[in-house]
């Protein structure tokens, strides 16, 4: 944050003149040691604003030391909900290239891309894929289902097209963006060779996957799991009493003995399902939290797409039955999940 224009940035200072003294300065001690701020990053980076998590990292991963990569919606933000801020749109009308995803996942934002992309680099990055790859949902007649990351295999396709993207975006990049594409592309390929194994080891007749919201369909179709969202597609919709009542009962006949809870969702209805389940004497417990919607912390494991599903993987495995290495598919990159 630069404090060197005081016209444009009167607002901002009267705050700190009215904040606590030792809190400013110990903000602009951490900000004078940055080494570089955004504003003499140089010309040599490619700018990249991209809006999920999971497409950061895949732009992050393919552009290298190219690019500076700035994501919209950090850890525990709600893509359908999300609505772009005034920073936002700032970083948007600048950068090189926009990369979002498309397939109606952020829903409020859609207005705005679609103009974007009649002035700017646009990209969405999710609707190149095949459509016979694509899985419709009961709850959108004319829309598919947008949480292709679920199935690692069908993330290779997006890694592809925020290759593209670059390309197109940097042509005289293109060899480094080929080969860091490759490189992600194979180790994501190697993640979902180990969710395949991993998962296998989970009992067929627990294999339900019941979350906060729906999710996991891709994941279900790649893994032989049947997916159960006690919320619709999107988070928008309202769990109904009787659709609690009717996931208890499946719960019951079923015999299902975990939940799942989810990092961007709020746990309410999950809850519900639990207390439900006890009134009739059936103990579910809640098997752990999965990231669905947006990556782990920055900095953690969990915080990188591998990372990410390769939590999840452990955790479902776990709480179901089956049986997966306690720190995953490479246990000396994870910290301590
Ligand atoms: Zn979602």
């Amino acid at each position: 944050m630069s404090t060197g224009r005081p016209d444009r940035k009167s607002r901002t200072a009267a705050f700190w003149r009215r904040a606590c003294t030792a809190l400013a300065a110990a903000v602009f001690a951490v900000t004078a040691q940055l080494p570089v701020t955004s504003a003499q990053a140089g010309p040599a980076k490619l700018h990249v604003v991209a809006t999920t998590s999971m497409i950061a990292d895949a732009a992050r991963q393919v552009g290298g030391e190219e690019v500076r990569v700035r994501e919209l919606m950090g850890p525990g933000i709600d893509p359908h909900a999300y609505r772009q801020t005034r920073t936002d749109i700032a970083a948007m009308t600048r950068a090189d290239l926009v990369l979002w995803h498309g397939l109606y996942l952020e829903a409020q934002l859609e207005e705005f891309m679609h103009k974007l992309a009649q002035r700017r680099s646009v990209v969405a990055v999710a609707e190149s894929l095949p459509k016979d790859r694509l899985l419709r949902h009961d709850d959108y007649a004319n829309q598919y289902d947008p949480h292709v990351w679920m199935d690692p295999q069908m993330w290779t396709g997006v890694v592809a097209a925020v290759r593209d993207a670059l390309i197109a975006a940097r042509p005289n990049a293109r060899a480094t963006f080929e080969a860091n594409a490759a490189r992600h592309i194979a180790e994501v390929e190697a993640l979902a060779a180990y969710a395949a194994d991993t998962l296998r080891s989970v009992p067929e007749q627990t294999r339900y996957l019941v979350t906060a919201h729906d999710a996991f369909n891709y994941f279900g179709r790649a893994y032989g799991f049947e997916v159960i969202g006690i919320q619709g597609i999107s988070t928008e919709s309202e769990a109904g009493l009787n659709r609690i009542a009717e996931l208890v009962s499946l719960l019951v006949e079923k015999n299902v003995g975990a939940v799942f809870v989810e990092s961007s969702v709020s746990d309410r209805n999950v809850r519900a399902l639990i207390e439900g389940a006890a009134a009739r004497g059936h103990k579910v417990s809640i098997g752990g939290e999965l990231f669905s919607d947006a990556m782990g912390a920055d900095g953690t494991y969990e915080g990188s797409y591998v990372g990410m599903l390769d939590h999840n993987v452990t955790t479902i495995t776990h709480a179901l039955g089956g049986t997966a290495p306690a720190r995953g598919m490479n246990s000396r990159l994870s910290a301590g999940s």
